[in-house]
C-alpha cells in the first residue's frame, strides 16, 4: 500500500558533509547525513516516518495518537512533538524500571513530553512489544473510545512499520537528489527499531543504486 498523502512537519534536505572521525585510513573519506538537522525541537530521524504515521492518523479520524518506547525515547519524544502541532492528543507507554513518574526525572525527552501535554503511562522495563505493549496501547485505545468518544492511532516503537518505512524511502529519494550515487561507495547506519535501515536498504535494491550497504 503506497500512501496518497503527507504532511510536512521538517525540514528536507539536511546537509551531508565531510567528518573526521580518529583512526581512519587516509584513503578513506567519510561524510555525515545530517539528519539531526530535520527540525528544533523535532530534531532526528523519527520525524521522516511521522510524516506519514500522523497523516494515516488524521486521514482515518483520529483525535489521538498511542505510542511507546523507553522512558527517555527519541520516537517517543518525537511523537508528543509533532502530534501538538497538528493538534492530536498523545499517550506514551513508557519502559522503565521505576513505577512511579516522578522517580523517573523531569529532564530531557520527559521534560519535552510533558511541556507537549503528553499522557505518559509506565510500564515494566521488560515489556514486549507483540505480547505485552500492543495489548496495553489497545486497551488504552479501547479506554480513550468509551471515555472520550476518541478514535486513536497505534503507533510501534520506533515508528517502524510498513506506513513508517515510507519516511526513509523518500529519505534515499532525497540522498539520490544530493548525488550520493556519485560520490560514495558505502552507506553506513544505526539500527534501532530498523525502520530508517529497512527504508534505505530497500530504496537502495529498487533504485538499483552500486552503493554497498552497511
Ligand atoms: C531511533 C534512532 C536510531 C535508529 O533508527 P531506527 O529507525 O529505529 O532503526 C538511530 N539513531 C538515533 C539517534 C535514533 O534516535
Amino acid at each position: 500500500m503506497i500512501p496518497l498523502v503527507k504532511v510536512k512537519l521538517f525540514q528536507p534536505f539536511t546537509p551531508i558533509h565531510k567528518w573526521s572521525l580518529p583512526n581512519i585510513p587516509d584513503d578513506i573519506d567519510i561524510y555525515i547525513k545530517r539528519d539531526d538537522m530535520t527540525g528544533s525541537v523535532l530534531s532526528g530521524n523519527k520525524v521522516r516516518k511521522l510524516v506519514f504515521l500522523l497523516c494515516e492518523a488524521l486521514a482515518t479520524g483520529c483525535q489521538a495518537v498511542i505510542t511507546c518506547g523507553e522512558v527517555q525515547s527519541n520516537h517517543c519524544r518525537t511523537t508528543a512533538v509533532a502530534a501538538k502541532q497538528l493538534g492530536i492528543e498523545t499517550h506514551l507507554l513508557l519502559r522503565s524500571r521505576s513505577e512511579n513518574l516522578s522517580e523517573t526525572g523531569r529532564h530531557g525527552n520527559m521534560l519535552l513530553n510533558s511541556l507537549m501535554g503528553a499522557s505518559m503511562y509506565l510500564v515494566p522495563i521488560k515489556a514486549q512489544e507483540k505480547t505485552d505493549l500492543e495489548p496495553r496501547m489497545q486497551r488504552l485505545a479501547d479506554r480513550l473510545q468509551e471515555e472520550k468518544g476518541m478514535k486513536a492511532y497505534l503507533i510501534p516503537i520506533g515508528g517502524s512499520n510498513v506506513v513508517g518505512l515510507h519516511g526513509y524511502l523518500c529519505g534515499w529519494q532525497e540522498l539520490l537528489e544530493q548525488g550520493v550515487t556519485d560520490r560514495f561507495d558505502d552507506v553506513i547506519l544505526t539500527v534501532g527499531s530498523g525502520g530508517t535501515a529497512a527504508g534505505v536498504a530497500i530504496g537502495n535494491f529498487l533504485t538499483g543504486s552500486h552503493l554497498r550497504y552497511l
